[in-house]
């Protein structure tokens, strides 16, 4: 089975209110020279993180206007997923000492699924690392092949990268979700934001009365103030550090902390960390630790919506697709200036940015003082998302780019 299959597809005219009739209209004829071309998508997994929660809303709205794509997923086995989290990890700069063996894994992964590569697709675009090796199956320079790179690469470590770089080397480009990302690469570069979809069951609007019902479901109370912050259980999320945070806060106001996160197929580390933050947590009845289903974005959406403040504490982050849904919600952001999260939270304008667990409670507390300013950033937030986070802005640039590929510019 393919991903596609179990995607929602939205009509583009329901996007019209939101955007306006004269950017469907753009999208359509940006659409049209590419009718009849095959392309496909492969990533790692179908569910669980900002890669899967992208393609799950760009595949249908693509089908919407009526491109061929095609979204496939590597199989790999916990020993390929625990080296490819390993190598993720090293790309954000943690430190990992090179071991051949590793290689051996994901090169053998990789070649196992050389069948997934549809060598009839004109494009094909390989989502971060762990497909990488798929390039190898590309038949004599057949269609266009590009990385899409949702990680921050700006200090990778050097025997990981090293031996990435000679893979994305044989692409015919890379795709970065910020300037600072990129390397060195003897291929163009192309800019994407990654983008949130305003209309799909994460981020659509909710009616009171459900936002309450999910609310009482995990005995969260809605009287006083909730601080959330929704990720994998992951270190690079720093959960413990959110809990610490929380702790400093709570000495000043009786608020409550909801920490929900999901696993994803391709993250072998969740339970070992959800571990480390039950234990971080225990005794106190107002942090809510929630393991939700891997699927579950009407109970993230309605979590989002019931928090007073939405925290992202990211030690390290690609972009943080979770901030753009919190600032779309127009809901108060306190996040750290790593990856990509300042692009969406500019410091005072669209949220508050934090270097520590100190500084995380000190903007905390400042919002939850300061309730009115909590709004505007807020207000701005929503505004900045919907000018340069939204999925129909995703799936342009990529049109763009397959058209500007297809006609060898
Ligand atoms: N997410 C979710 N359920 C969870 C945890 C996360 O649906 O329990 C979603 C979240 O709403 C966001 C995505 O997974 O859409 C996470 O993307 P992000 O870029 O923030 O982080 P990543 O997991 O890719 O590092």
């Amino acid at each position: 089975m393919t991903a596609t299959q179990i995607l929602n597809r939205i009509p583009l005219e329901e996007y019209a209110p939101l955007l306006g009739e004269p950017e469907i209209a753009e999208m359509r004829s940006l659409a049209k020279p590419l009718r009849g071309k095959q392309v496909q998508m492969v990533n790692s997994t179908k569910v669980g993180g900002g890669v899967a929660e992208i393609l799950n809303r760009l595949i249908p709205l693509a089908e919407e206007l009526e491109i061929d794509i095609h979204w496939d997923v590597l199989q790999g086995g916990a020993d390929f997923f625990e080296v490819t989290k390993a190598f993720h990890n090293a790309l954000h700069g943690a430190s990992y000492v090179s071991n051949s063996q590793d290689f051996g894994i994901f090169r053998e992964y990789n070649r196992r699924n050389f069948d997934l590569v549809r060598q009839d697709a004109e494009f094909t675009i390989i989502h971060d690392p762990q497909p990488a090796g798929l390039i190898e199956a590309r038949r004599e320079k057949a269609g266009h092949w590009i990385w899409r790179c949702h990680i921050d690469l700006s200090h990778p470590n050097s025997a990981v990268w090293g031996f990435l770089q000679p893979y994305v080397a044989q692409f015919d480009g890379a795709i970065f979700s910020s300037p600072e990302f990129s390397r060195q690469l003897p291929v163009p570069q192309y800019l994407f934001y990654p983008s949130i979809d305003p209309l799909s069951e994460k981020n659509r609007d909710l009616d009171k009365e459900f936002i309450g019902s999910v609310l009482r479901q995990f005995e969260i109370d809605a009287q006083r103030p909730i601080l959330t912050q929704i990720s994998r259980f992951d270190r690079l999320k720093d959960p413990v550090g959110v809990i610490r945070a929380y702790r400093i806060v709570k000495r000043y106001y009786d608020c409550q902390l909801v920490l929900a996160g999901g696993g994803a197929s391709d993250d072998p580390e969740g339970a070992i960390v959800l571990d480390e933050v039950r234990k971080e947590a225990s005794g106190d009845p107002d942090i809510h630790i929630l393991e939700l289903p891997a699927w579950a974005p009407l109970e993230v959406n309605a979590l989002q919506r019931a928090s007073t403040v939405v925290i992202q504490k990211s030690l390290r982050e690609g972009f943080g697709l979770t901030v753009a849904e919190a600032l779309w919600k127009r809901k108060p952001v306190v996040a750290s200036a790593v990856g990509g999260i300042p692009t969406q939270v500019i410091h005072k304008h669209t949220g508050l940015l934090a270097h520590s667990v100190e500084g995380t409670a000190y903007q905390i507390r400042f919002l939850l003082s300061h309730p009115e300013i909590a709004k505007r950033l807020g207000e701005q937030g929503h505004k900045h998302v919907k000018e340069n986070f939204l999925i129909t802005q995703n799936l342009k640039n990529y049109l763009v780019l397959m058209l500007s590929l297809s006609r060898g510019n």
